[in-house]
């Protein structure tokens, strides 16, 4: 499969200067336009491209005001931008690179300059986005890892304040896995470990669930908008499936496994001094209470 091209915002009056950026950089990048410095900061926060290439004399806003947008915003900070502009003196170049220009080109352009600018800026952010990819994912399983769950959890945990809305959380173990390890051995052990990841991942469905490898043989998902009748039936839909699976490993004749699930859901309460670790341990709570009663079942967080 063809890789996705890198994204590139032009903010810019001048058609003629677009034009001239545009031909040095269409064939390698997929280039969005936007004339007007006034919905400059509004068109770079829907469209998220990976780099913006920034004007700075443009009518009613100048690239200086438009950067001090951009580097406002949370959401459109870490975008990094290119000035490109007539106005090479070094006063300029500096308090453009001290407002947080990644970098800044002088009209006219050199194509071969403009390219490799350019080139430089997109290797940063796609080895960053790589370094967070990796460091978010856990690598037998490719869920989400502990870390990103966490991090994924306090956000969903805010947004449910916010919004008044109830939020899940299952915490999933494997029974009796030690025993599975024993007898087969480690390597089959971790095959088991990616084949329940994925049927774990295959039935929490919704775009918002997220399946996460807690540590060793446990699992965790956060359910956001999710009722407490809703979690329940996740929860056992997931177990069900588990259940049903046959695992295939070392050639053996298929095997069966189970797990234990400890379900917590609740609508945050801002004023109440429950947190996000609460509504974790509580369902982990519930995953023993699972355990005790005698495994391969669902138990509730009362
Ligand atoms: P229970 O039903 O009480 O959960 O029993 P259990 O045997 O699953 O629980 P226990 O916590 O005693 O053992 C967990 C085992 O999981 C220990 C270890 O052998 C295994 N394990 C943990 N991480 C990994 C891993 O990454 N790969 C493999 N193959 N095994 C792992
Ligand atoms: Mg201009
Ligand atoms: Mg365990
Ligand atoms: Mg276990």
């Amino acid at each position: 499969m063809e890789q996705e091209k890198n994204s590139i915002l032009i903010i810019e009056d001048q058609a003629l200067s677009i034009r001239v950026l545009s031909d040095i950089l269409q064939s390698d990048y997929a280039i969005y336009i936007e004339k007007k410095s006034t919905k400059a900061f509004t068109t770079a926060k829907t469209l998220l491209p990976d780099l913006i290439l920034l004007d700075i004399m443009m009518p009613e806003k100048s690239g200086f005001e438009v950067i001090a947008e951009l580097k406002n915003d949370d959401v459109t900070k870490d975008i990094p931008v290119i000035f490109v502009t007539g106005l090479s003196n070094p006063e300029n170049e500096t308090r453009g690179l001290s407002e947080g220009a990644a970098d800044y080109i002088n009209k006219p352009y050199t194509p071969a300059i403009v390219k490799m600018r350019v080139q430089h800026q997109m290797m940063l952010v796609n080895l960053i986005r790589k370094l967070q990819m990796l460091s978010s994912t856990d690598e037998l399983t490719g869920l989400r890892n502990r870390r990103d769950f966490m991090s994924t959890l306090q956000r969903e945990w805010g947004r449910a304040k916010r919004d008044k809305s109830s939020l899940g959380v299952l915490m999933i173990d494997i029974d009796y896995f030690k025993d599975l390890n024993d007898t087969y051995g480690h390597i089959n052990g971790d095959v088991a470990l990616v084949q329940v990841a994925q049927v774990i991942r295959s039935q929490a469905k919704r775009p918002a669930d997220m399946v996460a490898r807690w540590g060793g043989e446990e699992f965790a998902v956060i359910l956001p908008s999710t009722h407490k009748e809703g979690v329940g039936i996740v929860a056992e839909v997931i177990r069900k499936a588990i259940e049903n699976h046959k695992l295939l490993i070392g050639g053996q004749s298929p095997i069966s496994i189970t797990v234990s699930i400890g379900t917590n859901c609740i609508t945050p309460n801002r004023d109440e001094a429950y947190t996000a670790e609460d509504l974790i341990s509580d369902a982990d709570k519930a995953l023993y209470k699972a355990k005790q009663d005698g495994r391969n079942r669902v138990c509730a967080h009362q």
